[in-house]
């Protein structure tokens, strides 16, 4: 990106700031409450989860009820309490959440009472929460079971003025949301939300990690299995992430593939559970989606990430295209779905830690294209076109194009509903590369075609500010698909997402996943 680009950038994202500063108001950080009766309980019900909201901006407090004080076999009361404190706040560190707490009431000893009940409704209160995440009141440990009573007691009180008045009621009654458990009896856990955790699997276990006097002392103690943990910190790192199951029950694939869709759900290996309390604000769909975030768009997109790097020469021969799911292009621009073979579009998604890889295939029985420099109008004829969003702004992206004589269109818009066309068109991508292959003859109209297709290079270092391969699991872009055949009235215009009127739509565009 030159220099006048960049200011321009900066003065275009300045104008959108003051415009949409309701928007900004909108995207305030959800605020997180996950409450346990033991200071690694939270870490247990919710690392992974707390790990990605944590990840995206949004601010996550983890409250123990109890100190801990008796969860050992050899120490305990305020030496214990002491040390396990210690062992949260490096497990909050670790996890990326803001802050884990732990009140100093007797760990063994928690009764439902009304002053547990007061300082529950004074945490929630002060941490302005949106969510509160509790377990539920069916469980072997009576810490455990009273967490969940005294949380489902604050639910409601939590807005009322007059209770814990030295504190200011909360406006909006947060959701509050159990955590998994096995117990069947009255009634087994159902869950509502499986979050995705292969991207934090390991930051989860190196917060559990830090529970040394728990994973690695008291409870390997209480299932006389002292003498299986292993010596030093890697091995015994990958001993606990064994001792516990936290892969994704066959039972829950299909609340998986609710939230995630079937493409992703079906590499999913990890997860954690969540159910809606009956108590607290009910979410609807929408709102679940917005306060689980990481659930992403059902509309997505998978990158499949190939080891070594594809040759550009248009032809889809490599094996990773075996494994790259096939994302079809089936909307017209008028609503019309097609079906039709002779019209078949499909695109496809890899990288490496240097490129977007990206591929069409498009069947085409007159293929054409009078365009022969860089930065024509490749529109007005025959085009591929993918566009890139890749900071989740929905407002500029990168618009790519390539014709079936491998002319290259590239530009950023800044403006999608006002485009300046040749101010788009100063940014050129150098380390692009792109293939095509026809099977056919390109501009003969009198035979008949079969198939071109099309393969891209984009290099991440030029489309993504400050690039690192390692943010790719995490990362929020967006992306959508065309064609354009002016040969195949009425379908012209084929897109991937609808976007019925013009294919400069960034807020309907597509989530792109990298796994
Ligand atoms: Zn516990």
């Amino acid at each position: 990106m030159n220099l006048s680009y960049r200011i321009r950038l900066i003065l275009t994202s300045c104008l959108y700031t003051l415009l949409f500063c309701s928007l900004g108001a909108q995207e305030k950080p959800l605020q997180i409450i996950v409450i346990g009766a033991h200071p690694d309980d939270a870490d247990l019900d919710a690392g992974g989860t707390a790990a990605l909201w944590a990840s995206l901006g949004h601010n996550v407090k983890f409250l123990s009820l109890t100190n801990g004080d008796a969860g050992h076999q050899s120490q305990g009361g305020g030496a214990l309490a002491k040390r396990r404190r210690a062992e949260a706040q490096e497990s909050a560190r670790r996890l990326g959440i803001m802050e884990y707490e732990t009140l100093d009431n007797h760990d063994g000893e928690l009764i439902p009472s009304l002053e547990v009940r007061l300082q529950v409704i004074r945490r929630i209160r002060r941490w302005k929460a949106d969510i509160v995440i509790l377990p539920r009141p069916n469980d072997y440990h009576p810490d455990h079971r009273n967490t969940g009573l005294v949380v489902q007691d604050a639910a409601y009180m939590v807005i009322v003025p007059n209770v814990a008045s030295d504190t200011p009621p909360l406006k909006k009654n947060p959701v509050f949301i159990y955590s998994q458990d096995h117990f069947q009896k009255p009634n087994p856990f159902e869950p509502d939300i499986v979050v995705n955790i292969d991207p934090v699997f390991e930051r989860k276990i190196d917060g559990m990690d830090a529970h040394v006097s728990q994973f690695y002392e008291w409870l390997p103690w209480t299932s006389n299995s002292l003498d299986q943990v292993p010596e030093g910190k890697a091995a015994r790192k990958q001993w606990l992430a064994g001792v516990r199951n936290w892969k994704l029950k066959p039972a829950w694939k299909s609340i998986v593939e609710k939230w995630y869709g079937p493409e992703v759900a079906a590499d999913v290996q990890y997860a954690e559970g969540f159910e809606i309390c009956e108590y607290g604000r009910q979410p609807s769909h929408e709102e679940i989606r917005k306060l689980f975030p990481m659930l992403g768009s059902p509309a997505s997109v998978k990158a499949v990430k190939t080891e070594a790097p594809l040759k550009i020469d248009g032809l889809l021969e490599e094996s990773i295209y075996a494994q790259a799911p096939r994302i079809y292009l089936k909307n017209s621009l008028t609503r019309e779905l097609t079906s039709d073979p002779a019209y078949e579009t499909y695109a496809q998604v890899a990288y490496d830690d240097t490129y977007l890889y990206v591929a069409f295939s498009c069947n085409d029985q007159d293929i054409h294209s009078s365009f022969s420099k860089r930065d024509e109008h490749l529109w007005e004829e025959e085009a591929v076109e993918v566009f890139i969003d890749t900071d989740n702004e929905a407002q500029n992206y990168v618009e790519l194009e390539v014709s079936p004589k491998n002319i290259l269109y590239d530009s950023y818009i800044v403006d999608p509903v006002k485009i300046d066309v040749p101010e788009t068109l100063k940014y050129n991508l150098k380390a692009i590369k792109t293939a095509v292959k026809v099977k056919g003859t390109v501009n003969n109209r009198k035979d008949k075609d079969q198939n071109w297709t099309v393969e891209m290079a984009i290099p991440f270092a030029e489309i993504a500010e400050d690039f690192s391969p390692d943010q790719l699991p995490l990362a929020k872009w967006k992306i959508n698909f065309y064609r354009i055949n002016r040969d195949a009235s009425p379908l012209k215009y084929l897109s991937w997402r609808p976007t019925q009127g013009s294919f400069h739509q960034p807020s309907k565009f597509g989530q792109l996943i990298f796994r």
